[in-house]
């Protein structure tokens, strides 16, 4: 028996990866419970499943959904804030500033449930269903990951989700003092939650302790990560050279991955935002400890950080998959496309990074790295059944040969037209069935309006 027959659709399984799955025309998914109970031929399981309730896919793409490993989904608050750029000299002016002052240091716990209920619905309607996300916030808390949960919880995504641990104080510079006692506040943030969202399982939304970076945090902080990384199972998030290697240098005499992996916090089970400026060294150090690397093109673009050596990294064999902190739009067609294109100009070589390697970086790269290999990133039998229904807006036919160059082409968030996570339906034809879309945008249009006029915007 089944629950659910998604037929008559193009299905793309991805199983293990782009150039290992399925391509089915007039495919269908049958659903059972929670997870995927079949794929295959649209005539073979209508006749094996024929009493299941039925979404007719015909003209329409079946697959996975996206998964999105680097993402702060409270920063939509400073969507399109005013930004005296007079004020800002450089990307440091830019992280203490624009990222610390204006926006971390003011979020309040209203502020993240209602951005974080607006930045989730926004990823499911353009075809995300599963983040890691970090939650910044040093005078939200304690209570800023309870906040949250209950946004995500009445949204419906499939989420990983950390506090940031970091000495940084609310006010100081970094450069002038730390406090371990931000860290230790940021730690039990984070076990608080652990303790009711524990990773592994079954459970949809899941902890995993956040770490803001090598220069804002001790060496006995990043063995403290590891430890109750170690302890409760949960993986390590944080950001690795996002900054030019130089002030790492100044202030250990080494790069970040020197420093975490001499304090022993690398591992597989570590998810990494950034990595922009590394060495060879520095390569091979990530790449001996399996850390998964989250290429995050625009924002690296965005802090004139340069380019990383994706490329080299697949070459590799490293796990890469993509993020975008949510300083854009939520749009992961804008993420898939921009990360297609970077690495072809910025290396003069339009053979860089063919389209199905980009689908992977959204599908099954970004599965493993969160640790879901087994559970989400393909239509595979007995996995959730986290699935896509995408409607093409295009000029030419969409067919097996031509589907995956669609992705890099053509493909529009807003051609996503129904959302399934463990067999729920979140999306249904373009509309949200968990939340009133307009209430949430309301209510995430007022947040905004109290961060900006603290900020001395007249809104
Ligand atoms: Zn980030």
């Amino acid at each position: 028996m089944a629950d659910l027959l998604i037929k008559n659709g193009l299905v793309l399984t991805f199983e293990k990866d782009t150039l290992s799955g399925q391509i089915i025309p007039g495919g269908a998914v049958a659903v059972r419970g929670d997870s995927i109970l079949k794929v295959g031929k649209t005539a073979d399981l209508s006749n094996k499943y024929g009493s299941a309730k039925v979404i007719d896919a015909s003209g329409r793409i079946v697959m996975p959904g996206f998964i999105i490993t680097h993402t702060h989904m409270p920063y939509v608050l400073a969507h399109n804030q005013p930004v005296d750029f007079s004020q800002l000299k450089s990307f440091w002016d830019m992280l203490q500033k624009m990222g610390w002052e204006w926006l971390e240091d003011l979020t309040t716990g209203d502020g993240i449930y209602a951005a974080t209920r607006y930045a989730a619905m926004k990823m499911l309607k353009n075809g995300t269903t599963t983040v890691c996300d970090m939650v910044e916030g040093p005078n939200a808390i304690p209570g800023a990951l309870s906040c949250s949960a209950r946004a995500i919880e009445e949204v419906g995504i499939r989420a990983q989700v950390g506090y940031e641990v970091t000495e940084r104080i609310p006010g100081v510079s970094i450069l002038e003092k730390l406090d371990r006692g931000m860290a230790e506040k940021g730690f039990e943030e984070n076990l608080s939650f652990l303790s009711r969202y524990p990773a592994g399982g079954d459970g949809r939304v899941q902890g995993r302790i956040g770490v803001h970076t090598a220069y804002t945090n001790s060496v006995d902080t990043m063995k403290k990560a590891r430890e109750l990384a170690d302890k409760h199972g949960c993986g390590i998030q944080i950001h690795i050279a996002e900054i030019p290697r130089a002030f790492l240098v100044e202030k250990y005499g080494k790069s970040a991955p020197r420093v975490l992996e001499e304090a022993g916090l690398l591992g597989p089970d570590v998810v990494a935002a950034h990595c922009i400026d590394l060495t060879d060294e520095d390569l091979k150090i990530l790449k001996r400890n399996n850390v998964n690397i989250v290429h995050t093109p625009m924002t690296n673009s965005l802090g004139g950080n340069g380019v990383a050596r994706v490329p080299e990294m697949l070459d590799q064999g490293m796990n890469v998959s993509i993020g975008h902190d949510c300083f854009f739009t939520l749009n992961t067609a804008e993420y898939i496309r921009y990360a297609y294109l970077v690495h072809k100009i910025h290396n003069a070589n339009p053979m860089l990074i063919p389209p199905f390697q980009i689908l992977d970086m959204v599908l099954g790269n970004p599965a493993r790295a969160l640790g879901m290999g087994d559970k989400i990133g393909s239509l595979t039998p007995g996995k959730k059944a986290d699935i896509i229904i995408i409607k093409p807006d295009s000029p030419s036919p969409v067919t097996p040969a031509s589907v995956i160059g669609y992705f890099t082409m053509t493909f529009q968030g807003g051609d996503v037209e129904s959302v399934l996570i463990d067999g729920e339906l979140i999306v249904e034809k373009g509309r949200m069935t968990t939340v009133d879309e307009e209430e949430v945008k309301g209510m995430c249009i007022d947040e905004a309006k109290i961060l900006w006029r603290k900020n001395g915007i007249e809104v």
